[in-house]
């Protein structure tokens, strides 16, 4: 079975026109699993207080931050999220040649536990590796047949961010150093910077090994048959379209990477031609029933030098047909983009953006520019407006104005998500909605 599915990018404050780290993400899962946007207030814990996650438990913290995930909806953890902390996590689905013989941390339970223990990105990291080495992580069978993996994670925060890469209870890490992406494949060698030690217990070799004798993860590790052709792809194509677009990349760049379908934008860069086509960054499925489709996407632009809130693009299923609406972890989302689960419903956003690609497929192509036209218009209005909104705000908190920047965003999320969704809904055709109306008896996970 394939698993192709996610990418997961981060630009460096070198390469962003604004000088601040960018992370983005499109999250690629069954095409009918919901993947609602749901929020975390920061909550204290008593001693000696377990935390159940998907599988198994793991001691709580004392404190867990507020934080924002975009969750399946089935899942404990998230496929990507932020905290109040600007820390950023997403993760990658790999495939180590280790098997658990027990229920493991999934790659989810890991992002969410990054966020909830994370002021910044190393202590995230930190948080993650412990866990990973003390309970484990990666594939083993489940009886009810859910999709189970080992991981690749980008953490972030606004000064500095890592690749984490996992088998089983072990980890190795790097900083990175210049902007890059990653896919369903490892991507670290012998070039980490930090290593779980148990690692080169079992590679038997040392830390300080140098050159060809320091542990190659990846060799070590990586399943021998082929895991993706497609994630290798995806990975040399995110890495380049990153390149190319160095010193210039903002938001709208960052859209057009995660919406890309190879070929179209660059086709007379040499470098960009040489990868092969049908392997874009953004995901569809064929069919409703296998493959992955992405599911939902987060591009977040921290903020590091302390003049505006960090701002939070979200957007849901295929951001190719989609918009990003700038989002804040300070102010109230609309209650239907939390909302939705495996019975499909014109209540939950989720399922109204699913409905509009089915919809998108019967139509011409005439339809298709005329929605992008619409979105394309909101989605500069959204650029034009976010950041004076999130300076005013971020003012309004340090004058200890909490509730009255919260009330402001508030009204701003919940204005833009009602536009979006008025024309999100007039390009459903309405027997679309009875045509697929879906209860999924059971996830793929
Ligand atoms: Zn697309």
């Amino acid at each position: 079975m394939s698993l192709d599915g996610c990418d997961t990018l981060i630009a460096t404050p070198g390469d962003t026109t604004s000088g601040n780290t960018i992370f983005a993400k499109n999250s690629d899962r069954p095409p009918t699993e919901t993947q609602p946007l749901v929020k975390h207030d920061r909550k204290t814990h008593g001693p000696n207080t377990i935390n159940k996650l998907e599988f198994l438990s793991v001691p709580e913290t004392e404190v867990s931050y507020k934080h924002v995930g975009s969750r399946p909806y089935w899942c404990w953890g998230y496929e990507h999220g932020f905290n109040e902390h600007q820390v950023v996590i997403g993760n990658e689905a790999l495939q180590s040649r280790l098997r658990p013989e027990k229920p493991t941390l999934t790659g989810m339970d890991l992002v969410r536990i990054g966020l909830e223990r994370g002021s910044n990105a190393r202590q995230a990291l930190d948080a993650m590796t412990s866990v990973i080495e003390n309970f484990g992580q990666g594939k083993f069978d489940h009886p009810d047949g859910y999709r189970t993996y080992d991981n690749g994670f980008i953490i972030a925060d606004p000064n500095e961010a890592y690749v984490l890469e996992t088998a089983g209870h072990e980890w190795a890490a790097r900083k990175v150093q210049k902007s890059q992406g990653i896919s369903n494949t490892y991507s670290i060698s012998n070039n980490w910077d930090l290593i779980s030690e148990n690692a080169l217990r079992l590679a038997n070799k040392s830390a300080c090994d140098n050159g060809n004798d320091r542990l190659d993860f990846r060799d070590f590790f990586k399943e021998d048959t082929k895991f993706s052709y497609s994630a290798d792809q995806r990975e040399l194509r995110s890495c380049s379209l990153l390149d190319y677009h160095s010193g210039k990349i903002n938001i709208a760049k960052m859209i057009s990477i995660l919406s890309d379908h190879s070929g179209q934008e660059f086709e007379s860069k040499n470098k960009i031609e040489a990868i092969e086509s049908g392997y874009g960054i953004c995901m569809h499925s064929d069919s409703v029933s296998k493959g992955s489709n992405t599911a939902a996407s987060l591009i977040a632009e921290l903020c590091s030098n302390e003049t505006r809130l960090p701002i939070y693009w979200t957007s849901m299923y295929s951001p190719c047909t989609g918009i990003f609406f700038p989002t804040f972890i300070e102010g109230m989302f609309n209650k239907s983009l939390s909302f939705g689960d495996k019975k499909s419903s014109q209540d939950s956003a989720w399922w109204i953006f699913y409905y509009l690609n089915q919809s998108l497929k019967t139509d011409d192509n005439e339809t298709i520019v005329q929605l992008r036209e619409k979105f394309d218009i909101l989605q500069c209005e959204f650029f034009s407006t976010a950041y004076g909104l999130a300076e005013e705000s971020y003012n309004l908190i340090k004058k200890n104005r909490h509730k009255d920047a919260e009330e402001n965003l508030t009204h701003y999320m919940d204005t833009n998500f009602k536009r979006v969704i008025d024309i999100a809904r007039s390009f459903i055709k309405t027997d679309v909605y009875s045509q697929n109306s879906v209860n999924s008896k059971f996830s793929l996970g």
